[in-house]
């Protein structure tokens, strides 16, 4: 029962959740919900706009983009063949369509996800016509009711397609803080990247019946857990059960639910004036801080990282295969956040718990001095032998982990402290418990709240930078990263699954996703490489621990002068820089 039925089966669609074969004209007059057993069946965007909105309100908002390939993906196609072949299968640009309308005479901007293009995931052009939806919402004074169906990010582009969480998310910041209503109404299915950002960090979460959401999908938490899942795993019920949406609603009541909520967040407004625009962003912004970098490539691209690699002073001038990358930056020897408080920071002093009911060893946190200056440091915590990565359950923060970290960058603002974050993590925590309590919103939650967060933030990626889990500690005006660090927006072994054959395809993968520091650095993702002393961190600790506090001290001084409100301003600039028209000007460039 979908929309992309074989053309002789056109005139009748089997139902997906009772097997009834089903006439499809009467199919579709029933909103596309099986009138004998209510399974609902997915959507195309055009067609669930037609269901929404005011009939002859409809206004589609632009949505060509300059081309982009920004990493120059290929699996087993090349990533610019599968875009070619999602649009002629959908007819559409983009797994998003944007438009303005009036739902029971109520403006609002929408964005609907198509599941159809490429699963409906998250990549460079859709963060930024989700971000431009936003805007024109904000620039009307209107409502932006988001409609979701996604798999996750775009892992064909890479850690660009995981900036879009953030670049998406100080969107929606800017909606709160405008007083604008946000609402999300999740279909089925929503996940990872999407679900751990603009799905669950606006105002109101609505689940339509039959929708299933999760930060981690069910395959991978069964793999993880080696555990059957319970019933109703992730269903709206299930979601509504574990207080993570606000109703569950029949796909023929939704567009009277928003009708009544548009309507109540109306009544009694006074008229207000329009709020300024955002600046928008430069092409090429200017690092925030003017601090001398330890290693800062020339303003031109460093395609190889060759220079950032001869800075370092690394005995091998050839990139090392990035698969060895991973290898280094995975390796039980590496210095771990405890170990760089012990040797890098004075006077730590640990701070637990989300005052929720939880407190994760995955994430430690605290107050602690750098160089006689007090600081918030917040960092995942995985450990050396095996009994301590078991106690840390291996760096992989629950939503307690990630609701403590929040606590923690609340705090620091609240006391003018600097927030300092050291992230080294496979990912989040992907079981039936962080699910339960909430792993999606609570991601998105802090990346959100790290996009306004009025101190500054310097983060370090000193190991892993596994995907969400990691964007939730690396939303900052500054980010570096270890020389021998990697930083991606699933692991190797993640998209070999998905898109080779077979698990062994993870070197290639990790060749493919570009998740070393100097492609992170070329792509504008992270801004300074701390070099390594030979052979890599783990081989020197001491010497580690010594550049890394020269480039944290390089790098905080800075932006400690600078007012809360231009530094807000200059990291949403950050991250707005990563829309799909700017990326594609830099993949022109090359
Ligand atoms: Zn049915």
């Amino acid at each position: 029962m979908t929309a992309t039925a074989p053309r002789e089966e056109q005139l009748w669609s089997r139902c997906a959740g009772c097997a009834s074969l089903l006439y499809r004209k009467r199919l579709r007059r029933n909103l596309d919900v099986c009138p004998e057993c209510g399974a609902h069946s997915r959507l195309a965007a055009p067609e669930r706009l037609r269901q929404l909105v005011d009939e002859g309100s409809l206004c589609l908002l632009p949505d060509s983009l300059p081309e982009a390939d920004p990493i120059g993906f290929v699996d087993v196609l090349p990533y610019p063949h599968r875009l070619t072949a999602a649009r002629a299968a959908t007819g559409l640009t983009e797994a998003v369509v944007c438009a303005t309308a009036t739902i029971g005479g109520h403006p609002a901007v929408l964005a609907v996800m198509d599941f159809r293009f490429l699963g409906g995931s998250l990549g460079c052009a859709v963060g930024e016509l989700i971000t431009l939806a936003a805007e024109r919402a904000l620039d009307d004074h209107t409502p932006l009711i988001l409609v979701t169906a996604s798999g996750g990010a775009r892992m064909q582009e890479g850690a660009l397609s995981l900036m879009q969480m953030a670049t998406v998310s100080q969107a929606i910041a800017g909606l709160r803080e405008a007083g604008l209503l946000t609402v999300s109404v999740l279909t089925d299915p929503t996940y990872g990247g999407v679900a751990a950002s603009f799905a669950t960090n606006t105002d109101l979460v609505l689940a339509e019946s039959g929708t299933r959401m999760g930060f981690a999908g069910p395959r991978v938490i069964r793999q993880v857990t080696g555990r059957a899942l319970p019933d109703g795993f992730q269903t709206a019920e299930f979601l509504l059960r574990h207080g993570q949406v606000d109703m569950v609603v029949q796909r023929r009541s939704l567009r009277g639910r928003l009708v009544a909520l548009l309507a109540a967040t109306r009544a009694d407004r006074p008229a207000r004036p329009p709020v300024p625009r955002q600046e928008s962003a430069p092409r090429r912004e200017p690092p925030a801080g003017d601090g001398p970098d330890v290693v800062r490539s020339a303003d031109g691209p460093d395609p190889l990282g060759e220079r950032s690699a001869v800075r370092a002073g690394a005995a091998d001038l050839a990139a090392p295969d990035p698969w060895d990358t991973v290898r280094t930056a995975r390796h039980p020897g590496r210095p771990t956040t405890l170990d760089y408080l012990d040797s890098v920071f004075d006077g730590f002093v640990e701070l637990h718990g989300d005052r929720l009911g939880g407190d994760c060893p995955a994430v430690v946190g605290g107050v602690a001095r750098l160089d006689g200056r007090h600081v918030m440091v917040i960092g995942h915590q995985k450990g050396h032998t095996t009994a301590e990565l078991v106690a840390h359950n291996f760096g992989m923060a629950s939503p307690a982990g990630h609701r403590k970290a929040l606590r923690l960058m609340r705090l620091a603002a609240r006391l003018g402290l600097p927030v300092v974050t050291l992230v080294d993590t496979p990912g989040a925590d992907p079981g039936v418990s962080a699910e339960e309590q909430g792993q999606a919103a609570a991601i998105a939650e802090n990346i959100l709240t790290l996009t306004v967060l009025p101190t500054p933030v310097l983060a370090v990626i000193t190991g892993e930078g596994g995907s969400g889990g990691a964007l939730a500690l690396a939303v900052a005006d500054r980010v570096l990263m270890l020389q021998h660090a990697v930083y991606s927006v699933i692991s190797p072994e993640g998209c070999a699954a998905i898109l080779w054959p077979d698990r062994s395809a993870a070197p290639q993968a990790a060749r493919a996703l570009r998740l070393t520091a100097p492609d992170l650095r070329r792509l504008g993702v992270v801004d300074e490489i701390v070099p390594e002393p030979a052979t890599a961190a783990h081989e020197d600790p001491t010497e580690t621990a010594r550049r890394l506090r020269a480039a944290l001290l390089a790098n905080l001084l800075p932006l400690l002068d600078v007012p809360p409100a231009t530094l807000v301003r200059r990291r949403r600039q950050r991250f707005r820089r990563f829309g799909s028209a700017r990326v594609g000007a830099r993949a022109g460039a090359r």
